[in-house]
């Protein structure tokens, strides 16, 4: 069967106003042409669609069918109209966000200063560790990703926006809290308790200990930087975090950062995207504003503490 949209087009307005001449001027056409488009449709469904019973035009069964498919065939493509012009609107379009969980704390502030410029758009936030944001990037499940060094083996647009200190923490009793300052050798004496294998924080700890020579005693592993503060400020053990998501935990007295010598091991964070990506504009928007405002909305990190 083949039929075109025009066609339908024109069998919904004859249908609506029972009158071929009525939906002429409707769709500015002439009255034969109007007639000529409801033949061809005819022909391709092999049925006719109206009759005329003394002066008025009815539909047959088959046009009650046609206008049945024809109206819901109008709302798909007005719904779908109305998708397109969300999606190319920064205002209203829909953007997915995944962050590694130890930018959680500074992400969900930007997330929540952009969503004030742009409070109409729909954003979706998924935290998780490294190795899964790069699953993400390589399936093409978000957006933009905010993450420590990007992999440099795979397809990405990435750019540095903020400073990412990793430094040691302890529980606030600790014995090495008061220490002006604490050899690299006095830390592997002590009990650690890390992020799991896959995290960023992680793996920058351990080519950090690596690098130096060291061997230190791991304790128990925790599956976020929430979980791994916690743990420490339990007095599980000592841990390395990124210095941006203590505030909190220093301000109520829970934990401490140790003075360690080579410490903090200095990352960065980067916003990144997949090449090739075709970025909606509310996504381009906040890669930009990432870029431009994350040292003004979270003003600690700007200054390092
Ligand atoms: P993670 O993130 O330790 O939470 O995986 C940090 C990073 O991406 O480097």
């Amino acid at each position: 069967m083949h039929l075109t949209l025009r066609q339908l087009q024109v069998f919904k307005a004859v249908a609506e106003h029972s009158s071929f001449s009525k939906a002429a001027a409707e769709l500015h056409l002439t009255q034969p042409a109007v007639s000529i488009q409801v033949k061809h449709l005819e022909e391709a469904i092999g049925l006719p669609l109206f009759e005329r019973i003394g002066r008025k035009l009815f539909l047959t069964e088959a046009g009650c069918e046609l206008r049945y498919y024809s109206l819901s065939i109008a709302r798909q493509l007005e719904d779908a109209r109305e998708v397109f012009a969300q999606l190319k609107s920064t205002r209203r379009g829909q953007l997915r966000v995944a962050v590694a969980t130890t930018a959680n704390s500074f992400a969900s502030h930007l997330l929540a200063a952009f969503s004030r410029l742009y409070p109409e758009a729909g954003l979706t936030l998924d935290v998780t560790n490294r190795s899964s944001l790069i699953r993400q990037l390589r399936d093409n499940e978000t957006d933009i990703v905010i993450m420590g060094k990007p992999p440099s083996d795979m397809d990405l647009v990435s750019e540095p926006f903020m400073d990412n200190p990793l430094v040691v923490i302890a529980a606030s009793g600790h014995p090495m809290s008061g220490r002006r300052r604490i050899r690299l050798s006095d830390i592997t004496d002590e009990r650690f308790v890390v992020r799991e294998t896959g995290s960023g924080t992680r793996a920058a700890m351990q080519r950090f200990m690596a690098d130096h020579g060291l061997d230190i005693a791991i304790g128990m592993e925790m599956t976020s930087n929430e979980a791994l503060k916690q743990a420490v400020a339990a007095g599980l053990g000592l841990g390395v975090t990124s210095r941006h998501t203590l505030e909190p935990e220093i301000r109520a007295g829970q934990l401490v950062e140790l003075n360690v010598a080579h410490f903090p091991i200095m990352r960065e964070w980067f916003v990144v995207h997949r090449q090739g990506k075709r970025l909606s504009p509310i996504a381009k928007a906040f890669r930009q504003f990432v870029i431009d405002e994350a040292s003004n909305v979270w003003p600690a990190v700007a200054a390092g503490g």
